[in-house]
């Protein structure tokens, strides 16, 4: 665990009933939306994984991820925008068996780029009845069924004006994003 609090990598660990056992500095301070700060230790050890993750099909796919790594002792890289209001962000979560059924998450950042920031976005943003759906793995928000898009071009296609209250953004899987998660297996291990 040493070499983990020193990594400049987010990493976080769950035990094998789903609980966050560690997380470093890295992940408190990548996981911050951009003012304020991340997560302190108590707000995290010990809590199941599942009070981050919503309820429905993102945790599905995570449950599935989860089962096939314990299972076949094999990591799995899973890609993954996080974004920020002001700034895009790409990972790679590499989800690696532990043996005890635990699990190391590391972040491995793949690319940045800032941009203007996108009220939607926004945790501190008012929010009224409506909604939109918002793929957890890509980003995308869904415009019509079966159809989605970047946030900005999602915004200009629904005619979102800057408003006093913006849709809530529902977590959702894309399909494009569902299909490959579902065909993501580890790498079976001698
Ligand atoms: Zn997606």
């Amino acid at each position: 665990m040493v070499n983990d609090f020193a990594d400049v990598r987010p990493v976080y660990i769950i035990d094998a009933t789903d609980r966050i056992v560690f997380v470093n500095q890295a992940w408190s301070d990548f996981v911050a939306p951009a003012r304020g700060a991340g997560p302190t230790l108590s707000e995290v050890i010990g809590r199941s994984i599942w009070d981050r993750i919503p309820d429905g099909v993102v945790r599905q796919l995570w449950e599935l991820l989860y089962s096939r790594v314990r299972a076949v002792g094999g990591s799995v890289f899973v890609p993954a925008r996080v974004d920020r209001p002001d700034e895009r962000r790409l990972i790679d979560i590499e989800l690696r068996p532990l043996g005890d059924g635990s699990i190391r998450h590391i972040c491995e950042p793949v690319w940045r780029e800032a941009r203007p920031a996108v009220a939607l976005l926004d945790p501190s943003y008012p929010r009224d009845e409506r909604s939109l759906r918002c793929c957890m793995w890509c980003r995308r928000i869904q415009v019509r069924l079966g159809a989605w898009e970047e946030i900005e071009d999602a915004q200009r296609t629904l005619q979102i004006p800057a408003d006093a209250t913006l849709p809530r953004l529902e977590p959702e899987a894309c399909n494009t994003c569902k299909q490959s998660l579902l065909k993501t297996f580890p790498a079976r291990v001698a």
